[in-house]
């Protein structure tokens, strides 16, 4: 399997907690996605399998696209590799974006599958995240969208917010489910580096992230997505009936694909390749031929940790024989670690696989990083 994340590099505004690549200088649009267009004609070879299985547009604020601007950059897809006939093809986009118009447009490109950033039912909330849209823009766009025939809608809901309650994120979640949509991505507030967030906390403005509250929140999603019978596939993904995120699924299991576009990730197995992270410098070099991108070979450690932090997020755990045959030494330190793992309950195995459990998904980061080889 093999899939293309295409990264779309503008939003309208900027939302106070986001680190992602992103400028809200949209006048480059057009170039931006003649680079992009230009880098699929480059790099037509990375992928071992021509055959993709999902096209995942991400951002930033791919919605931004106008309706030529999308046809073009998948029509170029479409004439270096052949997109399978069940290939999912995402759209990150934001509620203000979507549009009956923009709605029937998505489809008749053939977006099968909308990741929507809705991040919370109160206004009062978005208002203080900076976002660009309203909850009625929110409960509209998945109306309209289901009108459309989208039947893939999943939304994003942002939780432990300083100055919020449990009961609002509880609400959140009770909305989430009357909704009966099949996909959830809840994540927990984080307070990142260069962000104007970190800015307010550092200044008084807002206060930190409580860790009680993120912790009691974390549990409540488990507890609330899980009774309505929502499957966690993965620490910050949950859905119904085993429609499980084709892309990012396949980033949990090591499968290979093609980043395209500033800042974007590419993966082939032997080595990860990262996009420099500036839209003009992007376009420039795209142009004159000079390098717009870094490299890294992985060593057998970076291998196998890779593999315990993917494989060790997802409800499909990690493999002992996979383990051993990637090597037999590095396995026999991981088994050590994972049985104290394993005795104070935060891990657990089961039919030959190794599976966080309890408290350990969300200590998550702390058991994979005890896990680690050192290289
Ligand atoms: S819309 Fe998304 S990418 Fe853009 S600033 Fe907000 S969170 Fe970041």
């Amino acid at each position: 399997m093999s899939g293309i994340y295409v990264h779309i590099p503008f939003c309208r505004k900027a939302c106070h907690y986001c680190n992602f690549h992103f400028s809200t200088q949209t006048g480059l649009q057009e170039d931006m996605v003649w680079a992009i267009c230009r880098e699929i004609e480059m790099r037509a070879d990375y992928l071992e399998d021509k055959h993709l299985d999902s096209i995942y547009f991400g951002g930033g604020t791919p919605s931004l696209l106008s309706e030529e601007q999308l046809n073009t950059i998948l029509d170029k897809i479409r004439a270096h590799f052949f997109i399978n006939e069940a290939a999912e093809i995402t759209l990150e986009a934001n509620p203000d974006d979507l549009s009956e118009y923009y709605l029937k447009t998505l489809t008749g490109s053939g977006v099968n599958r909308l990741s929507i950033g809705v991040q919370s039912f109160f206004d009062d909330e978005l208002i203080w995240m900076n976002r660009s849209h309203n909850v009625q823009q929110a409960e509209e766009c998945i109306a309209n969208a289901r009108a459309q025939g989208i039947q893939d809608i999943s939304i994003d809901l942002i939780f432990a917010l300083p100055g919020s309650t449990t009961k609002r994120w509880q609400a959140n979640l009770e909305k989430f489910i009357k909704m009966q949509l099949d996909h959830l991505s809840c994540y927990g507030l984080t307070v990142e580096p260069r962000t104007a967030l970190e800015y307010m906390v550092r200044s008084g403005k807002t206060g930190n992230i409580d860790e009680r509250k993120y912790e009691e929140q974390f549990r409540l999603a488990e507890e609330l997505l899980g009774e309505a019978s929502y499957e966690r596939y993965e620490i910050s993904n949950y859905a119904k009936d085993g429609r499980y995120a084709k892309h990012n699924s396949s980033y949990w299991k090591g499968e290979e694909y093609l980043g395209l576009g500033p800042s974007a990730h590419s993966f082939n197995g032997i080595s990860r390749r990262w996009n420099i992270s500036h839209n003009s410098k992007y376009i420039n070099c795209i142009k004159t031929g000079d390098t717009f991108y870094e490299e890294e070979y992985l060593s057998e450690a970076d291998r196998f940790n890779e593999y315990i932090m993917t494989g060790l997020r997802t409800k499909w755990g990690c493999s002992e024989n996979k383990l051993k045959t990637m090597n037999a030494d590095y396995f026999e330190l991981f088994r050590a670690d994972a049985s104290k793992q394993m005795h104070i309950g935060l891990m657990e195995k089961r039919s030959g696989n190794y599976y966080l459990k309890g408290e350990g998904w969300l200590m998550a980061d702390a058991v994979m990083a005890s896990l680690f080889i050192e290289s």
